[in-house]
């Protein structure tokens, strides 16, 4: 089994890379970092996001696992101290692997019909440096609402205690296929008005932004955010490509969620 580590680059988690990448490959694993099957993200979730990234172009065939360096993180739930019992469970393969839905964006924009198409793990954010966004919505094609306000925020389930959470959208679990729309401060008067709920759509159901205003556009793809001007439209959807975890113990869902933000640390 090919395998690559992705540090945050921090002397604790360049550290724990060195350990985890003696130990398997004492174990006869390989050290591969184009085409690897399993990527080991070591640092926090941040760093989970940027393997997941990294690796876009092989989600098919490589399932991650992340070790946390810093505070307990979401996808990575790893402690430094469990990285023995990890490394074991790594060379023992075939391990379970759970896969879970993403969102493709597509933007297309006004002059020279370009396309660009990104892949989010946790959300796409839409907002301007530049007053407030206004767009038409589409879902399905119909006209659903004109948005007027900070920006829009479409999540993946995985990404539902992400940003979406910090808005008010609800936690989905990641075994549904679907993405959610929340609204940041929307204007809502007697000439405004929007739906004001978060709303959750299912697999097919294509959600089209559409500027009214001239805008320049900053657009966030999980951690990384690129501005955009002259954009004709912004489509979210559930990609047909999927995350693979690697999983070695049961972590459910719910627990995932009470222990992030319900349970108080020690
Ligand atoms: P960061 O370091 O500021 O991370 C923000 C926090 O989000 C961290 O505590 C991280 O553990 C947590 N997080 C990331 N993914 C999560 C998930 N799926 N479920 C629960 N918590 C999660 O920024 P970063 O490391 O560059 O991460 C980018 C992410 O930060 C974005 O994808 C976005 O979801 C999140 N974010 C949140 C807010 C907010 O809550 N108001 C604002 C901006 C960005």
């Amino acid at each position: 089994m090919k395998f690559a580590i992705v540090s945050k680059g921090d002397d604790r988690s360049n550290k724990i890379k060195a350990t985890i990448k003696q130990y398997l490959t004492d174990f006869d694993l390989t050290y591969e970092e184009k085409h690897p099957d399993l990527v080991i993200s070591v640092g926090g979730d941040g760093t989970f996001l940027e393997a997941f990234h990294r690796y876009r172009h092989c989600l098919e065939n490589t399932a991650f696992i992340g070790v946390h360096t810093g505070h307990l993180g979401f996808y990575a739930d790893w402690t430094p101290d469990e990285v023995e019992k990890l490394i074991i469970e790594i060379a023992k393969t075939p391990y379970q692997i759970v896969e879970y839905p993403l969102l493709e964006v597509i933007i297309r924009s006004k002059s020279g019909g370009t396309e660009d198409r990104f892949l989010a793990l946790n959300e796409a954010t839409i907002k301007t440096a530049d007053g407030s966004v206004v767009f038409d919505v589409e879902i399905k094609g119909e006209h659903f609402e004109t948005f007027r306000g900070d920006g829009v925020c479409v999540s993946t389930p995985s990404g539902s205690t992400a940003y979406n959470k910090a808005l008010g959208g609800g936690i989905i679990h990641p075994s549904l296929e679907a993405i959610q729309l929340t609204e940041m401060a929307s204007i809502n008067n007697r000439v405004f008005r929007t739906i004001g709920s978060p709303l959750i759509l299912p697999k097919h159901h294509t959600c089209l932004l559409k500027p009214l205003v001239d805008r320049s556009f900053l657009i966030a793809i999980d951690h990384f955010t690129k501005s955009y001007t002259n954009v004709k439209s912004i489509q979210c959807r559930v990609a047909k490509e999927r995350v693979r975890f690697a999983r070695f113990r049961p972590f459910p869902f719910w627990n995932r969620v009470r222990d992030s933000f319900v349970t108080e640390e020690d």
